[in-house]
């Protein structure tokens, strides 16, 4: 498929990434959006959401019209069928959980449903592209196609080779996310969080290390590397705000099974943290157990 033949889209998934990801293809590429949940709710939660978003962001601010608006949104239909999401789609794009077995368990029914010769691309963090392509008839069609979140303010994008992975597919991905007004970089599916998140891992955990040792407040680890590395956000607060502390375990331990215990570590403060409930994303996370906690051990 070329890029100038894609016209319509199948999002798999309209949860936080899914749906701002189903956004960006209709507000830039202007593109033909099917997106889907399991459920018909979740669907029109996550039709809701990007609702919501484009009359904050956009709206409010003065940035587009409620027309500019109407017209995003009818460029997006829902459903919960997945041979209705992808049976007239020329790309498609998953973000459902972040879990192996969901995810070749989906990569078989999108395969199943999907146009052949259409590429599958996966928005996993961290999963290996490999084990997807591999329940597939089109391997050389499966490829990651990493966003970041907020989709709609971050510039990278990680477009991810597995083992099979053919040149055109990623061509295509890395043009079509040039076309989304990203920047693409290239990696292998070998190691464990593609680029950014496998650096930023080791740094997470040094920071989450000198918390532990008390050599500082998060406060001022945070502001050191703020400052110091010129970064908009530390990565305590970081986790604190949107990564949170319950995923960030997950990664470590799907890190330590695949990649050994060199490489994962899952630091006993945040399995502390993770226990008593302090996991971030908008709850207490660990700015909050410092100060609740461990300032009176
Ligand atoms: P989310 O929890 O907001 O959404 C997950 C979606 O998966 C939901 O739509 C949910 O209904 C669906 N789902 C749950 N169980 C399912 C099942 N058994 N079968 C099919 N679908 C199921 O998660 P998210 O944050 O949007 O993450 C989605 C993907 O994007 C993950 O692979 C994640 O690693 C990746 N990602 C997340 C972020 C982030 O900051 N949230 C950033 C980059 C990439």
């Amino acid at each position: 498929m070329e890029l100038e033949k894609i016209k319509n889209v199948g999002v798999i998934g309209a949860g936080t990434m899914g749906s701002q990801i189903a956004e960006l293809f209709s507000r830039i590429g202007k593109y033909s959006v099917v997106m889907w949940d399991v459920k018909d709710e979740l669907v029109k939660e996550g039709l809701k959401s990007i609702e919501t978003r484009l009359n904050r962001f956009f709206v409010e601010k003065g940035r587009m019209t409620q027309d500019e608006l109407r017209e995003i949104m009818g460029r997006i239909v829902g459903t919960a069928s997945i041979p209705e999401t992808v049976k007239k789609a020329d790309y498609v794009i998953e973000a459902v959980v972040e879990s192996l077995d969901v995810k070749r368990d989906v990569f078989k029914k999108l395969d199943e449903n999907a146009p052949p010769g259409v590429v599958l691309a996966s928005n996993t963090s961290a999963l290996n592209i490999t084990e997807m392509a591999k329940v597939t008839q089109r391997p050389d069609r499966v490829a990651g196609m990493h966003f970041f979140n907020p989709v709609g303010v971050m510039r990278l994008v990680e477009v991810v080779r597995g083992t099979f992975t053919s040149q055109e597919t990623m061509d295509l991905v890395y043009a079509l996310s040039k076309k989304l007004g990203k920047e693409p970089v290239v990696c292998k599916d070998y190691s464990f969080g593609f680029l950014a998140n496998r650096a930023y891992r080791g740094m997470r955990y040094e920071a989450v290390q000198m918390v532990w040792e008390r050599v500082a407040t998060p406060e001022d680890i945070d502001k050191a590397l703020k400052l110091g590395y010129n970064l908009p956000v530390g990565p305590l607060e970081l986790a604190d705000a949107i990564g949170g502390w319950a995923i960030a375990a997950s990664a470590e331990e799907d890190a330590m099974r695949e990649l050994g215990p060199e490489k994962g570590k899952l630091h006993p403060l945040i399995r502390i943290m993770v226990r008593a409930g302090y996991t971030g994303r908008g709850g207490k996370g660990i700015y909050a157990f410092w100060n609740d906690v461990m300032s009176k051990w």
